[in-house]
């Protein structure tokens, strides 16, 4: 900020542009609130003009949209806004990385392989483009956001944690830390311990509870959920004994049956705070083998949870019909091409 009130020569006129930007609006197009001296420095100075491009725009039935945007180098990322169901807000999930090499193999992200990290710039920059998106089309407010797009954000955890930063801060986009989430699959107890001073509600990508099953949907864990669990345990009670979140992809005949869910209470009710599971049914992306489960067994692992002490719920899908759906994210660029194909040999 101060660096901006040095170059727009004034600290209000920086107030004033990080104001427009986190509407969405460009600074050449917010001379209502940045004024007419700000307008003409940001505009001398070409202030806030990303060299981006949003290459398309879709909508699901639900009113899930989906942004795809290219970056300046060309590689391409994907943002999508959700609509809560009662028309009162919305989230955007945001992605930390271009494509991710924790390879799960439930998601399209994971079969893109690893092309490159994003900067906090970019991923402030999927913020502006997601509110300018909600701000166009009349969205609910957004006002929630989650890092569960392209990516594991911990293997980015430098600058997300300084994108978090500008996020929560009142100057800049001033979201509450309640109202953003890192989701991440754990990636070492390490990594994990990296969420200790993230201004964001946690979450973890369990998805299996037995390191046999963990190893088929995450093959790249590498320590035992034990070790995962005590990392965040360690994290969990820095933090002030909150509440983690949990996430479990719901898989026919692969992760749900009775004694998945009883490994599942087994595994998290040593956790400090009360920990809640979101059971997600997974969403198609063309895997041979994988089905969603049943509403029936979802509903039976949830009772099992509940019964266990977990606060469960299931999460309804959103986007699917736009592949904007969880797991379902995965981009390709001409100039990325030749990257994924050697990935995937
Ligand atoms: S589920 Fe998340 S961590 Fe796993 S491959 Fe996909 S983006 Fe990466």
């Amino acid at each position: 900020m101060q660096e901006l009130a040095h170059h727009l020569s004034g600290l209000g006129r920086g107030r004033a542009l990080w104001k427009a930007l986190s509407q969405g609006y460009f600074p050449a197009e917010a001379d209502h609130i940045i004024g007419a001296g700000g307008m003409r420095e940001a505009k001398h100075k070409n202030w806030g003009s990303f060299g981006w491009e949003v290459t398309k725009e879709s909508l699901a039935n639900c009113g899930t949209r989906k942004l795809l945007l290219r970056m300046e180098d060309g590689a391409e990322i994907e943002t999508v806004l959700i609509p809560s169901f009662d028309g009162s807000r919305t989230t955007v999930c945001v992605s930390s990385q271009v494509g991710c090499n924790r390879a799960c193999s439930f998601c399209a992200t994971g079969r893109m392989g690893f092309i490159r990290n994003l900067s906090a710039d970019e991923i402030l920059a999927q913020v502006f483009y997601a509110r300018r998106a909600a701000r166009l089309a009349e969205m609910p407010p957004l006002d929630n956001i989650v890092f569960m797009g392209m990516g594991e954000p911990l293997n980015n955890a430098q600058a997300v944690k300084l994108a978090l930063r500008q996020l929560t801060d009142g100057n800049m986009f001033a979201f509450g830390r309640s109202h953003i989430s890192v989701s991440t699959v754990g990636p070492t107890p390490n990594a994990i311990r990296q969420m200790v001073d993230m201004p964001a509600r946690l979450a973890w990508s369990v998805h299996a509870a037995t390191d046999d099953v963990r190893k088929q949907l995450v093959p790249t864990t590498a320590h035992t959920m034990e070790e995962l669990r005590d990392a965040f345990a360690e994290v969990l009670l820095h933090r002030g004994k909150e509440h983690l979140f949990v996430e479990v992809t719901m898989l026919d005949g692969i992760n749900d049956s009775p004694d998945h869910a009883q490994a599942m209470v087994q595994l998290l009710s040593t956790l400090p705070g009360r920990t809640r599971v979101n059971l997600l049914p997974y969403n198609d992306i063309g895997h041979l083998s994988y089905r969603p489960s049943s509403p029936e067994t979802i509903e039976e692992f949830q009772r099992i949870l509940q019964a266990g002490g977990l606060v469960a719920t299931v999460r309804s899908t959103r986007g699917a019909g736009e592949a904007a759906a969880c797991g379902q994210l995965a981009t390709l660029t001409s100039k990325h091409r030749a990257a994924q194909g050697s990935l995937q040999q």
